[in-house]
């Protein structure tokens, strides 16, 4: 089609000013928080409004345009890259908190909204849980798309145990309302599918969240580590014991020394191996018994220090560190690949250790932040982007990880999602069979394949055959 028309076609639809189409505009989307692969989009639409949003999705139907949901951007699989020279539809400009009703702790939003945004907002002593660390970037719609974690869903649930409906533009136009305020709805649950469905089935527009209280009480607690083996093996007594902290995050040597020598510097020992991050929260009461549980298994693992944060101001601190250290990690080298296995987490130390095992034969840096009490890691494989040869290490050594993890009993993804990145892995854990029914359950909502396409599934889906990669190697790179 015509590029010249499909501009004025699109500004038609959302004003002068919602249409990005000119080179250096496109280059700011041609990559998500997952820098390895890049795709340039042919346009960029900013729809404001739901009615905008199904005017362009009917118009791009009609013309046969893919395209890609768009949030923030922060995504770390690729998921927002437009492939197939699609248009991106980003709801940057959706972000109205429509109704905040305390009585039924409920709130219903636009998808653009910020996450951290929507607790800023509501107040009161309320929040919404799900708090991924790039909480003060990402979208509410991303979240949605990608079933986001955080450091407190360990206790509080994921994105999907808080989301109750979503209105959903779908590819051809048509708006539809999943589920809604109430707390239960018959009949299939077509809202939990579109929960991490990562903007393979439409355009989510409005999203109708559960509103919690703020804990009344929380404790906030440092363990040093002079081993890796040590920190982990605390991270799955602690839980063995009956102690659900609210948060248990974990932070290696790598990371700590980046976050250290930040702007962020949170005050962890440079020269520890690992730190633990502890969170326990509740009713004050219930406090001494969990603390001093915590304090003994630390101990028995040999911690060398158990620091607890005296107030709000320290506790702020030690937060900060946990939550910009891959920001952080950034200024270690040109370039970093975020993974995101989950494993058993009792099978954390042996995880570490091939981790470890992998940095040191393909001769790269890796550090790791991640949600210990879910096991989800995060090695963060740092890179220089200029060295040509490097994204191919990266990748190879990003697969064996992978496979690891799902060797182990795990899963390729804890809360990233498969997006662009993990699609050629998906045969790991899935058959032919299973993935060829979850493409059938997939075009029910997007029958031509125009919305987000080439992610979640292997390239070699086709007609109900999924070709099998047994030994994940180098991913096929995107131009
Ligand atoms: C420093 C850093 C820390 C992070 N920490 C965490 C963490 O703790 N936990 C966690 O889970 N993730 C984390 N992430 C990953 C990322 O922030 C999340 O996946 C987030 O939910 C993405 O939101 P976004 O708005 O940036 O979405 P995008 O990156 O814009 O999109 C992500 C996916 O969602 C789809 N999508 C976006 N909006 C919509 C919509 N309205 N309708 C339908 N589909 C849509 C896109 O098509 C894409 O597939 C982190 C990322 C960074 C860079």
């Amino acid at each position: 089609m015509d590029h010249t028309k499909l501009i004025s076609d699109l500004i038609r639809v959302v004003g002068q000013g919602a249409v990005l189409y000119r080179p250096e505009e496109l280059l700011v989307y041609e990559a998500d928080g997952h820098t390895i692969d890049k795709a340039a989009p042919r346009a960029i639409v900013l729809p404001s409004s739901t009615e905008q949003v199904s005017q362009v999705l009917r118009y791009l139907h009609q013309t046969g345009i893919p395209f890609v949901p768009r949030g923030a951007g922060t995504g770390l699989s690729g998921g927002s890259l437009a492939l197939e020279n699609g248009v991106v539809v980003c709801t940057a400009r959706m972000r109205r908190i429509l109704e905040v009703d305390i009585p039924n702790l409920r709130a219903v939003v636009e998808p653009g909204v910020a996450n951290i945004r929507l607790s800023q907002e509501v107040g009161h002593g309320y929040a919404y849980a799900p708090d991924p660390s790039s909480q003060a970037a990402c979208s509410i719609g991303g979240n949605v798309a990608e079933n986001s974690g955080g450091p407190h869903c360990l206790k509080h649930g994921f994105t999907t145990n808080h989301v109750l409906g979503v209105e959903l533009v779908l590819p051809e136009g048509e708006v539809v309302m999943l589920g809604g305020k109430a707390e239960e709805y018959p009949g299939l649950d077509l809202r939990g599918f579109v929960i991490g469905s990562e903007g393979t089935l439409g355009v989510v527009t409005k999203v109708m969240v559960r509103l919690v209280r703020v804990p009344e009480a929380v404790k906030t607690l440092l363990a040093v580590f002079d081993t890796v083996d040590s920190a982990t093996r605390t991270v799955s007594d602690i839980i063995a014991a009956g102690v659900i902290p609210s948060a248990l995050e974990m932070m290696d040597h790598v990371v700590i020394q980046a976050v250290e020598r930040s702007p962020v510097a949170a005050g962890y020992p440079l020269d520890a191996a690992a730190v633990l991050l502890i969170e326990l929260d509740g009713p004050p009461e219930g406090f001494d018994w969990e603390m001093a549980q915590v304090r003994e298994i630390c101990q028995r693992h040999q911690a060398r220090e158990v620091r607890v944060a005296k107030d709000d101001k320290e506790r702020a601190l030690l937060w900060r560190g946990r939550k910009h250290a891959i920001g952080a990690v950034g200024a270690l080298a040109t370039a970093f690949y975020t993974q995101d296995g989950v494993i058993p987490r009792k099978r954390l130390p042996e995880l570490l250790a091939l981790v470890a095992d992998v940095a040191k034969r393909y001769q790269l840096t890796i550090g790791n932040v991640f949600h210990a009490g879910d096991g989800n890691l995060h090695p963060l494989i740092v890179y220089d982007a200029n060295d040509g040869d490097a994204p191919r290490r990266v990748q190879q050594a990003g697969g064996e990880i992978m496979a690891a993890c799902v060797a182990a009993g795990g899963s390729l993804s804890g809360e990233h999602g498969i997006g662009l990145e993990k699609r050629e892995y998906m045969p790991l854990l899935f058959s032919g069979a299973d993935l060829a029914a979850m493409a059938q359950a997939r075009a029910a909502f997007n029958p031509d394949g125009r919305c987000n396409p080439g992610k979640v599934f292997p390239t070699s889906t086709g007609c109900g055959e999924v070709g099998a990669i047994t030994k994940p190697g180098v991913l096929p790179a995107v131009a």
